[in-house]
């Protein structure tokens, strides 16, 4: 037995505490009409979850609450315990004894309370649908309502059926996993759409990441090329100059030898002045050209040395003009366009909504300052800058250069000037076949020699000058390997084969050295900058990345076992309900027949008739896919057939069959899945006395599964109770109880 007791107190009628136990498998619960029998049936549908006030015969919370009396006040709360025995679980708590409170109060709050804690309506639900109580309230029969199974629709009884075989805790568990599978999948669109979000970011930075990657690359190859080319150059280098003080030596001894001829000779001619006045121009116009190379030598190193700056100037424009080049498809961030695109966007309606002339003007202009400053942001100003600074430089050298010409060549033709005034004394001279002039046709031969030399010198020199030139160049060169690359580049480069030869073609190495500009560029075209940022930026996003990949799989992967999970539940219902249908209507023939004395009836499961919308459409499609499950949903349909009888419909039965009929069928419900207790409120009220003989034998087989609680006029069902209660309600209006024995129940009962 489950059922201990109840207990009301402010409910309804009763206002004082009243506890009912119910120590017998049968109770029967007796009184005069309005007594309060029936409140005692509606404090059990009240504690346990009845949401309808309507059912419990009352318009709002407030009608349950006791509600005075001429003697006795209204009470504030109405509260309805129900005490059971747990000894067996038949609920899932570790409790020996499980009670079950409810509480109403003036302002229509409910309370609902498990063994003294507060839960919610739905904790009470679930636990009572394990012990199939459920909702519909199959196993609570109030009065008049003896064939409301019979009244139902097609989908009620189904869902009385479904309650009664304990199938709503399967249901509740298929809903609730149908509210997980659906949450699930709203986290699988969210986690994805992150993911989408984050992909093009994941994609530019592994772009960025290649790109890094590539130039690493390079770097190494450019490692291994500028070794070679450095060391060649070294090397050539080396073999040029030694070459160039080798090739200097002779001529400089000889130019040397030649001037200390030269002095002497002028000594002579010194002293021997005097006997004509062409002696003295020799040595006045030799000291003149003398002095005019000395000027023009310094003003051609001068030349020599703009022309070397302007070529480094020009080499450096070069290169900004190639990084600018780089710049031209330089990528920017995909971010940046966003937030300028919203921004041109913004502006535009601005400017669409301008009453204005004017301040559509205002607005363009905005948007003219918008874009070139965006432009510029992605552009190096410093490089800009830099190269107006070598393209100044590079005008002023030219200037300076022709400056320079200019004062060459006046030196020049000042010089062809002094040499034609030269050359004539010498053809005057050698004119002269007599000897008094030795000496000066000595310091002709020797300033003619020594023109010569000059000559060959000239020529060293500007070869010195090149080289100086590539030497400087070179050290460039270093320098820029070992930024761009490292220092560890210029590693034994200077240690390179020292005898200076250099068997190749100096073109090999004007190639290789074209190689290295086109590497440069590519590198710099990669651009390597804050790669170590980027480096991580993208192992965060791509971490990212993959946790957001794993979480979808997770999700899939729970997504798919809460489907399999509900497709077992959903297995599970049909072949359950199914199977509990089969058995109901055995024992539903056994009862009817018992009733009826023969006949027949059963329960069979229907398909309701769809809506004639949907017939139509299958007319016009005969591929039709099953409707949803909705429209589809089986119900349970009743059919009678009285013995001797031809009615087959249940409208036709009369008050009593009906009651019979219904009594069958509650009966044999209870007996396939039998609830703990069931309370059944004068159902026997339209019996006769044979029927209520029946009606009697069945409670008493009945009560071997369930514990009955039975509100009766019934004389036959009184006797059938172990324990009965008398209901009584005096001047005061409120109901008492008290234990009585039959004799006394059938008195109290009229
Ligand atoms: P019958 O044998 O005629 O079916 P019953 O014994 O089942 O009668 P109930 O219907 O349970 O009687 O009780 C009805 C009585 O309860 C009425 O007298 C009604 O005034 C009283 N009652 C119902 N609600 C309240 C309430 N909120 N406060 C006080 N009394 C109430």
């Amino acid at each position: 037995m489950y059922l201990k007791s109840l207990e009301l107190s402010g409910f309804k009628s009763f206002a004082k505490k009243t506890v009912l136990d119910f120590n017998s498998r049968i109770t029967g619960i007796v009184g005069p009409n309005g007594s309060g029998k029936s409140n005692v049936a509606e404090a059990f549908q009240f504690v346990l979850g009845e949401q309808s006030i309507k059912s419990l015969r009352g318009k709002r919370g407030e009608d349950l609450i006791f509600n005075g009396s001429k003697t006795i006040g209204r009470q504030n709360r109405g509260a309805v315990k129900v005490t059971l025995d747990n000894s067996k679980r038949l609920l899932n708590l570790d409790f020996d004894e499980v009670v079950f409170e409810r509480v109403v109060h003036r302002d229509n709050n409910n309370e609902y309370l498990i063994n003294g804690s507060a839960v919610r309506l739905k904790d009470v639900i679930e636990l009572l649908a394990q012990a199939h109580m459920g909702p519909t309230g199959h196993h609570i029969i109030s009065q008049g309502e003896a064939d409301r199974i019979l009244n139902a629709n097609l989908k009620e009884r189904r869902l009385m059926v479904e309650d009664a075989l304990g199938l709503k805790s399967y249901q509740y568990k298929r809903a609730e996993s149908e509210r997980k599978l659906e949450r699930t999948r709203e986290n699988m669109s969210q986690v994805e759409s992150l993911r989408r979000e984050l992909a093009p970011h994941v994609k530019f930075l592994r772009k960025q990441v290649e790109k890094i990657e590539k130039a690493k690359e390079l770097q190494k190859e450019l490692v291994v090329l500028y070794r070679e080319y450095l060391s060649y150059e070294h090397t050539y280098l080396d073999g040029e100059w030694q070459a160039l003080h080798r090739d200097e030596k002779i001529p400089k001894e000889k130019l040397q030898i030649l001037e200390k001829e030269l002095t002497r000779a002028k000594a002579v001619l010194e002293k021997s002045l005097g006997h004509d006045n062409k002696s003295a121009h020799v040595l006045e116009c030799e000291q003149t050209l003398r002095d005019l190379r000395t000027q023009k030598d310094e003003l051609v190193r001068d030349a020599g040395r703009l022309e070397g700056a302007l070529l480094s100037e020009q080499r450096r424009l070069k290169k900004q003009y190639d990084l600018a080049k780089v710049q031209e498809s330089r990528t920017v961030p995909l971010k940046d366009v966003r937030n300028l695109t919203s921004e041109v966007e913004d502006k535009i309606s601005r400017a669409e909504r301008a009453g204005e002339l004017s301040l559509m003007k205002a607005i363009l202009s905005e948007l003219k300052t918008l874009l070139v400053s965006f432009v510029k942001r992605f552009e190096s100003l410093a490089d800009l800058d830099t190269s107006a600074d070598a393209e100044a430089e590079i005008t002023r050298l030219k200037s300076e250069r022709e400056v320079l010409q200019e004062r060459i060549e006046g030196l020049m033709h000042k010089q062809s000037i002094a040499e034609a005034q030269y050359e004539k004394l010498r053809v005057d001279i050698e004119k002269e076949k007599d000897g008094g002039h030795d000496a000066e046709r000595e310091i002709f031969k020797i300033v003619a020699e020594q023109n010569e030399l000059r000559g060959e010198i000239n020529l060293l020199k500007s070869r010195e000058e090149r080289l100086r030139m590539e030497q400087e160049e070179y050290a460039r060169e270093l320098k820029e390997a070992e930024v761009l690359v490292g220092p560890d580049v210029l590693k034994n480069v200077n240690n390179a084969d020292e005898s200076g030869e250099v068997s190749e073609q100096r073109s090999v190495q004007h190639e290789r050295r074209r190689h290295l500009e086109k590497m440069k560029i590519r590198l710099e075209e990669l651009g390597g900058g804050g790669s170590e940022e980027v480096l991580k930026e993208y192992q965060d996003a791509a971490d990212r990345d993959t946790f957001l990949e794993r979480e979808v799989g997770d999700l899939e992967q729970s997504a798919a076992s809460l489907e399999q999970l509900i497709k077992e539940l959903t297995e599970r219902l049909d072949f359950e309900f199914r199977e509990g249908v089969r058995k109901i209507n055995t024992q539903f023939e056994e009862f009817f027949k018992l009733m009826f004395g023969g006949g027949h009836a059963s329960l069979s499961v229907v398909r309701p008739e769809k809506r004639k919308r949907v017939d139509a459409e299958e007319l016009l499609d005969e591929g039709t896919e099953a409707p949803a499950e909705e429209e589809v949903q089986e119900g349970i349909d009743i059919s009678v057939n009285l013995p001797h009888k031809k009615a087959h419909s249940l409208e036709m039965l009369s008050g009593g069959e009906r009651a019979l009929t219904s009594i069958a069928l509650l009966f044999a419900i209870s007996q396939v899945n039998p609830p703990p207790f069931i309370v059944l409120d004068e159902t026997d009220a339209a019996l006769d006395e044979a029927n209520s003989r029946k009606y009697g034998d069945m409670i008493e087989n009945l009560s071997k599964y369930s514990q009955l609680v039975l509100i009766t006029h019934n004389r036959e069902t009184m006797s059938r109770a172990g324990v009965l209660y008398g209901v009584t309600m005096g001047q005061d209006g409120v109901s008492k109880l008290l234990s009585i024995q039959f004799e006394e129940a059938v008195k109290v009962a009229k």
